[in-house]
């Protein structure tokens, strides 16, 4: 476990975790989305021990990630020259294309697949690894399959100390959830995981239509021939999780009541509850532990605070928990695909009626 400073990372320590790659170990970084689990992504024996040491099926493809656009021919090929120009546009950025492969891509980082799905990270740590082992980096996040992604460190040695050969620990990761992945495959190019950068952003930046299939909204699970990693249940506490969608409550006020009244309903059960909610909503509750995530008006600090908030969910012990929605717009895409495939149940609002009248 070493520290390193994440705007600009010491040589040493960049060297002793290249030492460590060159070797066949795996090194989990900070990258600007969430901390990565990293592999030589040509060392075939390395790679293979990510799937095991994350409990990651066989069948999940890695991202690979390279420190800059002149790498994208090592790993894919007949990329459109306007494909150049869009990546030219959000690289080094938190945003991931799926393109056809090279054959240098081992089929253990595609799980098989003819595609390859490559990033350039914008973290500095993230791209002084890369370079220092001038060779594309495979690398999942960096979480036990299943687990809320990390955000810290800490989160890292949570789940992985012991099963890796290096934590470098960097501090809070930017963005707090993973990145945007586009299928530059297909036409029209489809959205398979909404993340920083929201798809109506890619839009404008690319000139064209990008599908938003349900389930990279998190509404359904997708089929294995679209996206591999997307039909399995993610981020989820071991406490039940309730998401409570906007539905038909158009005001905030109507949402409020309809989450309070749920929240009564398990307290006069007697169960203990927590609310994920925002710093607007969050002093209303009462009689229950809230997590507060950040504001309605920053969503980015939702999403940052997202993945520690469901992990904080197991530490206090109680019964059930209930999570506010949020907009789906930019970012806030992202934070509501997370939710839904975190929570164990997913209710729609619908208004509670007031008492009109008072009784004789
Ligand atoms: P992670 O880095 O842990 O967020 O996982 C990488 C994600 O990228 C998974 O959800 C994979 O399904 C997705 N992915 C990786 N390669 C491909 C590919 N060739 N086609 C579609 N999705 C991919
Ligand atoms: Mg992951």
């Amino acid at each position: 476990m070493l520290k390193v400073d994440p705007i600009n990372p010491g040589k040493e320590v960049i060297d002793e975790a290249v030492e460590v790659l060159r070797e066949g170990g795996l090194v989990a970084f900070p990258t600007e989305t969430v901390y990565g689990l990293g592999a030589d992504s040509l060392n075939k024996d390395a790679v293979k021990r990510i799937y095991g040491v994350k409990g990651r099926p066989p069948d999940n493809p890695l991202i690979l990630h390279i420190s800059d656009l002149s790498e994208l021919e090592m790993v894919a090929r007949d990329v459109p020259p306007s494909i150049y120009e869009l990546a030219s546009k959000v690289w080094p950025g938190p945003v991931t294309f799926v393109l056809r492969k090279s054959d240098s891509v081992l089929p253990e980082v595609t799980a098989g697949l003819p595609t390859v799905a490559v990033r350039c990270p914008a973290h500095p740590v993230a791209l002084a690894l890369i370079k220092g082992l001038g060779r594309p980096i495979a690398a999942p996040s960096a979480n036990l399959s299943g687990r809320p992604s990390p955000t810290t460190a800490d989160h890292v040695i949570k789940d992985l100390l012991g099963r890796i050969e290096m934590i470098l620990d960097g501090g809070d990761t930017f963005f707090g959830v993973e990145s945007t992945i586009i299928n530059l495959t297909t036409d029209p190019p489809v959205l398979l995981r909404p993340g920083p950068v929201g798809v109506e952003d890619l839009e404008k930046l690319a000139n064209l239509r990008i599908l938003v299939p349900a389930f990279a909204k998190g509404l359904e699970e997708a089929g294995i021939a679209l996206s591999p990693g997307m039909k399995y249940r993610h981020y989820s506490p071991q406490t039940t999780l309730i998401l409570v969608e906007i539905g038909q409550c158009l005001t905030q006020t109507a949402y409020l009541k309809y989450v309070k009244s749920l929240i009564n309903e398990y307290i006069e059960k007697n169960f203990k509850v927590a609310v994920i909610c925002s710093r607007e909503t969050c002093p209303d509750y009462e009689k229950t532990v809230t997590l507060e995530i950040g504001s309605r008006n920053n969503l980015y600090e939702v999403a940052k605070n997202l993945f520690k908030k469901l992990r904080e969910i197991d530490e206090l012990r109680v019964d059930v928990a209930i999570s506010e929605s949020f907009e789906e717009r930019g970012v806030g895409l992202a934070i509501m695909n997370r939710l839904r495939k975190a929570s164990s149940k997913i209710i729609s609002c619908v208004p509670t009626p007031t008492p009109t009248s008072s009784p004789p």
